[in-house]
C-alpha cells in the first residue's frame, strides 16, 4: 500500500511524498491527473450578433434603426423618447470586436470553472439527462452557464472573465485570482454578449479539462558525508546548509534542505578549484521506493481534490482491467 505524506500545501500546489512505491505507479498517477481528472471547462458559446440602438436616456437596447426617428420610428421601446441624434438621444452598438467569435471561444474555453464535484456530473452520466440522445443532454446538475454584457469605451475597455456573470450559486462564479484573465478588448461603439455553458471532461479529450500542469516526480534523495574533514571545503563557503544540518551518523534527510544542498554542491562540483580538495565528500543518495510528487491545479478545484479525483479513476481503470482479464482467462 503506498503511503502518502503532505509536504507542503497551498491554495493551487502541493508536494507530496509518496513510500513503499514505484516509478510505473507514481507515473500512473501522473497521467491519471493529467488526463483522466473530470474538470468543468467551457465547451459551448453563444454569440449574440446584430446591431443595436441604446437610448441614453434610459439604457434600453432597441432593435437597429427600428425606432430611430429618420427611419419612422416611435422612439425608445422602454421609455418612448425621440431617438434622434445620434450621441444625444442614443448611441450605436454593434457586435463585434478585434477579435473573433472563434477566438473569443477558445480563450474562454481555458479559464478555470470553478469545479463542484458533488452538485455537476458527466452528461453522460448525469441522474437526470443520461437516458436522453446527446444532442437534448443538458440541466442544472451537468451544465453550467455563464452569461456575460460587456461594452466598449473610447480609450478601449478589456472585457475580463470576472465579467462573465453565473446563473447560480456565487461559489461558483469565477474565482477573484482569476476575474482579470483579459478575454478581448472592445472600443466605442463596439459590444459583446454572450452565453458560455460549461460541462465536465477530461484532459483526454481535450486540454481544457485538465485541471493541472507542471506534474513532476522525482526519487526522494539524502544527503551523506563521507568525509567530514574534505566536507568542510563546502561549509567554509557559508552558504544555506551547514555541517550541523547533518546528524550525528552525517546523514542529511531534510526534504527542503537537501534540495538546496542539491544546488549548492553545484560551488564544489565540475569545473570549480574546490572540487579537487573537495572530491565526493558529501553525495546524494536516492532512496528506493519514495518519492517527491508535485504539481499545481489551474485553480478550478483544490489540488488535493485533484489528487483524489485521480486516484478514484485510476482505481476504476484498474478495476475495469480487471474484469477484462477475468472475462478472458
Ligand atoms: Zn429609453
Ligand atoms: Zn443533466
Amino acid at each position: 500500500m503506498v503511503k502518502m505524506e503532505i509536504i507542503n500545501e497551498s491554495e493551487e500546489k502541493i508536494s507530496i511524498l509518496l513510500k513503499e512505491t514505484d516509478r510505473a505507479f507514481v507515473n500512473a498517477l501522473r497521467r491519471s491527473l493529467m488526463s483522466d481528472t473530470p474538470k468543468m471547462a467551457i465547451e459551448t458559446v453563444r454569440f449574440q450578433m446584430g446591431t443595436f440602438d441604446v437610448c441614453l436616456s434610459c439604457g434600453h437596447r432597441n432593435g437597429a434603426a427600428i425606432a430611430r426617428e429618420a427611419s419612422g420610428g416611435s422612439g425608445c421601446g422602454n421609455c418612448g423618447k425621440k431617438l434622434d441624434k445620434e450621441g444625444v438621444d442614443y448611441t450605436v452598438w454593434e457586435t463585434n470586436g478585434p477579435l473573433p467569435d472563434e477566438m473569443i471561444a477558445q480563450r474562454l474555453a481555458m479559464v478555470p470553472i470553478p469545479t463542484n464535484h458533488e452538485e455537476y456530473h458527466f452528461e453522460a452520466s448525469c441522474p437526470t439527462c443520461k437516458d436522453l440522445v446527446p444532442e437534448d443532454r443538458g440541466c442544472m446538475t451537468c451544465n453550467m452557464i455563464y452569461t456575460c454584457t460587456a461594452y466598449g469605451s473610447k480609450e478601449g475597455s478589456t472585457v475580463t472573465a470576472g465579467d462573465m456573470v453565473f446563473l447560480g450559486a456565487q461559489s461558483l462564479e469565477i474565482t477573484e485570482h482569476y476575474r482579470t484573465i483579459p478575454i478581448t478588448k472592445l472600443y466605442k461603439g463596439q459590444m459583446l454578449e454572450f452565453i458560455a455553458i460549461a460541462v465536465m471532461g477530461v484532459g483526454s479529450e481535450h486540454a481544457k479539462w485538465s485541471p493541472v500542469c507542471g506534474v513532476t516526480f522525482v526519487p526522494r534523495s539524502v544527503a551523506i558525508i563521507n568525509n567530514k574533514v574534505r566536507a568542510r571545503v563546502l561549509f567554509r563557503l557559508k552558504l544555506g546548509i551547514t555541517a550541523r544540518d547533518f546528524d550525528k551518523k552525517g546523514r542529511l534527510e531534510d526534504i527542503d534542505k537537501v534540495k538546496t544542498l542539491i544546488t549548492e554542491l553545484h560551488h564544489v562540483g565540475d569545473g570549480t578549484e574546490e572540487k579537487v580538495e573537495f572530491k565526493d565528500a558529501i553525495t546524494i543518495e536516492e532512496i528506493p521506493g519514495e518519492f517527491i510528487f508535485s504539481f499545481e491545479t489551474d485553480g478550478s478545484m483544490a489540488p488535493q481534490t485533484a489528487l483524489k479525483k485521480a486516484a478514484a479513476s485510476l482505481s476504476m481503470s484498474f478495476g475495469s482491467l480487471e474484469e477484462d482479464l477475468a472475462a478472458v482467462l
